[in-house]
């Protein structure tokens, strides 16, 4: 599939890695995306690297196990894209201020189980979790999986949002929890201009 958006140009937005993965899509706030940045096994690869979950190194690394084996590649992005459409569903549903099914939650639990066994607890300061060992293609999905259940276990769930002019979804780390657009130079903007073209309208009328 082609796609207007260019992976490492996509604006990152979100806060966390899961909702900039969800991001992977552009579209209106309400109905179907209408673009996907994620095209392929080399996109989701590039996308990866761009949001920082691998370096270069470990994804030129990957590029090439992908090369090697493209029906690997191709079942391991298959997978991505499902893991997508469930978060999809479970953040949206939050950002609605609605509860997740419980199916979602099961699912992202063994997702996450999946993750936490290919993963490492490093010492970064404290410990974390890290993939670094994890040569896989199933990593990058791993990554969002647990950044997502991060986000679950110690986020503040009514500060995850949705953007009122497109469908993408961010954490509103604003100190009074006023952020309303995905970014101020797109969304905002358009907000901005279509107000001053509102009120200009007005005035004429008068
Ligand atoms: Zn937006």
């Amino acid at each position: 599939m082609e796609s207007f958006l260019n992976v490492e140009r996509m604006r990152l937005v979100g806060g966390n890695l899961a909702l900039d993965f969800l991001n992977s899509r552009a579209g209106p706030p309400e109905g179907p995306p209408d673009d996907d940045a994620l095209t392929g096994s080399p996109a989701l690869i590039a996308w990866s690297a761009y949001a920082g979950a691998l370096d270069q190194t470990e994804a030129a690394a990957l590029r090439r196990t992908a090369e090697r084996d493209p029906q690997a590649a191709g079942d391991a992005f298959a997978r991505a894209l499902r893991t997508r459409d469930h978060l999809d569903d479970l953040f949206r549903a939050l950002a609605a201020g609605r509860d997740p099914s419980a199916d979602a939650l099961a699912r992202l639990r063994d997702d996450e189980a999946d993750a936490l066994a290919h993963a490492r607890l490093d010492r970064e300061g404290a410990f974390a979790w890290t993939w670094r060992e994890d040569r896989t293609l199933d990593r990058p999905v791993r990554q969002v999986v647990h950044a997502a259940v991060e986000l679950l276990t110690t986020g503040t769930l009514d500060r995850i949002k949705g953007c009122g002019g497109c469908r993408f979804l961010f954490y509103d780390e604003s100190k009074n929890r006023s952020r309303r657009w995905c970014s101020m130079d797109d969304c905002g903007t358009t907000e901005k201009i279509r107000r001053y073209v509102a009120a200009r309208r007005t005035r004429t009328a008068r």
